[in-house]
């Protein structure tokens, strides 16, 4: 039998805005709502550092590779 690596690129919903986005589930930004820990979008963190940004919070860290297909 062979052991085939799972890719952690994944498909689900955005905790915040509820929108299907491709996501690798190592490194991608999540929230728990609920009792649910979900992803959250590149787009929810980008308006969520633009408003931080006007109040002077520190902003989020979008981590590399978090929205892009894993190369291997
Ligand atoms: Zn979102």
């Amino acid at each position: 039998m062979t052991l085939v690596p799972i890719s952690p690129y994944v498909v689900g919903e955005c905790g915040i805005c509820g929108r299907t986005f491709g996501f690798n589930a190592r490194v991608v930004v999540t929230v728990q709502a609920l009792g649910h820990v979900t992803p959250v979008c590149k787009a929810c963190l980008e308006l969520a550092n633009e408003r931080r940004a006007v109040h002077h919070l520190p902003l989020l860290k979008i981590p590399p590779g978090a929205y892009e297909p894993d190369p291997s």
